[in-house]
This record gives C-alpha cells, sequence and structure tokens, in this order.
C-alpha cells in the first residue's frame, strides 16, 4: 500500500529536455519516481493514442487493470468512455487519452487492490508529464474527465458539475499558457501560430458507472462529448 507523504519531488527532473515524441516521454516516464506512487504500482501508464490528435481526454489515475496492462483507459470506465465517444460521433482517431497521475494508487484490502483517490501532492508532482504531453501533441480542444483531472489543470475551486459541457477558453488557472507551444516561448512569431487550445469539463466514466441513473449519466457524459465533436472543425 502507498505511504502518504505530504511532499514529493515531482516529476519535471526525469523529463529528458531533448525527449521531443510521445514515445521518448513514455520512455522517461518508466523511470519516474516524482512521487511515492510508483513503489507499489506495477508501472507507469503513460497516455496513448496518435501523436497528431486533435483531442486529449485526461482523466483520473489508472484503475487496476490498466495498472497491470501499462494501458489508460482498458478498464471497465474505460469501455464505457469508448462507447460514449463513440455515441458522440468523436473520431477516435482524433484522440489521445492519458491521466493526470501516471501510477495506480490503491489501498490493499485483504489480496484486494481498492483504488484511492490521489492527492493533490500526486496531481502536482505528476503534472509536468501531463504539460509534456500536450506540448507535444498541441491539441485543439482537452477534455477533462472528473475532479482529479479539473485539479490538476484548472485549480482545486473548480466544480465540474457546475460548469460541465461548457467549451472553455484555456484558463488562466492552467498556469502555464506556453504547455501547449511546441516551439520555444521566447520565439513570438512561431508561437502565434500555434493553436489555441479550448478545454471542456465533463463527468469520469466511473462516475457513470457508480450512478444511481446509469442511464441519465450516461447520456450526460455523451452530450458533453458531442459539444467537442461539433467544436472540431471539418
Ligand atoms: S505518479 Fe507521476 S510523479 Fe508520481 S511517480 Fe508516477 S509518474 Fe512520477
Amino acid at each position: 500500500m502507498a505511504e502518504q507523504t505530504g511532499n514529493a519531488p515531482g516529476a519535471q527532473r526525469f523529463i529528458p529536455p531533448d525527449a521531443d515524441t510521445i514515445d521518448a516521454l513514455r520512455t522517461a516516464a518508466g523511470g519516474c519516481r516524482g512521487c511515492e506512487l510508483y513503489r507499489d504500482a506495477s508501472q507507469t501508464v503513460f497516455g496513448r493514442g496518435d501523436e497528431s490528435a486533435r483531442v486529449v481526454l485526461v482523466g483520473e489515475q489508472p484503475g487496476d487493470m490498466e495498472d497491470q496492462k501499462g494501458l489508460p483507459f482498458v478498464g471497465p470506465a474505460g469501455r464505457l468512455l469508448r462507447r460514449a465517444v463513440d455515441d458522440a460521433g468523436l473520431d477516435p482517431r482524433h484522440l489521445y487519452l492519458t491521466n493526470a497521475v501516471k501510477h495506480f494508487r490503491f489501498e490493499l484490502r485483504g489480496k484486494r487492490r481498492i483504488h484511492q483517490t490521489p492527492d493533490q501532492v500526486h496531481i502536482t508532482a505528476c503534472r509536468p508529464w501531463l504539460v509534456a504531453e500536450f506540448a507535444r501533441l498541441r491539441p485543439e480542444i482537452v477534455v477533462v474527465l472528473g475532479a482529479t483531472a479539473a485539479k490538476a489543470l484548472l485549480g482545486p475551486s473548480f466544480r465540474v458539475t457546475r460548469q460541465r459541457g461548457e467549451l472553455l477558453p484555456w484558463p488562466a488557472s492552467a498556469q502555464h499558457p506556453e504547455d501547449f507551444q511546441r516551439v520555444p516561448v521566447d520565439n513570438a512569431s512561431e508561437r502565434a501560430d500555434a493553436p489555441q487550445a479550448r478545454l471542456l469539463a465533463t463527468i469520469h466514466p466511473s462516475a457513470v458507472l457508480r450512478a444511481d441513473d446509469q442511464d441519465k449519466a450516461y447520456e450526460g457524459l455523451v452530450a458533453d462529448l458531442t459539444v467537442v465533436t461539433r467544436a472540431l472543425p471539418e
């Protein structure tokens, strides 16, 4: 079981400055020791999808199955998300899936590994990987799935329930607008050409699985994702 610590060195030092592809980042993330979560998890679960993806979906953290397989969104919530993406008419070739925290946090109960929500310290420690993914991918829209991803990008005061389904400008609370720039931040002319990313928050697919009225929760998720489909220019 992962012990809880009040601070963590963070992932930044594990990101090679010359890692200019998602594959290079993924390889480097395999050795991350930016917080204590690596100790008990099986492996780092990095994002997956096409490097030219237009939409990045950000979840919370890998679950038990993702931890075992080393891939994000392959468990029950991932299956539901793929169905919702399909029903929303989003082209899966446009998507890149990742998590705010790249290691599985859990509590052992007997032999069962029970999901534990990451703390702010883990979200903050792991954020450099997310930033690095954005910088390589330069997505048009980032979809924040649930409260943990919202905390990583919008700050702790953002409430998904209040502003879900709204296409928002890249928020100042994400602090680093240059995150989406592939070019050096002092190169103003090239920066001007970089796409303006927007952000949409919705619920995590696992919240649909936990909902009393799953059909209604699922419809809400699909409706939010449909906003993304409509916002993507042909
Ligand atoms: S959770 Fe993130 S910061 Fe912590 S060890 Fe894993 S990859 Fe590094």
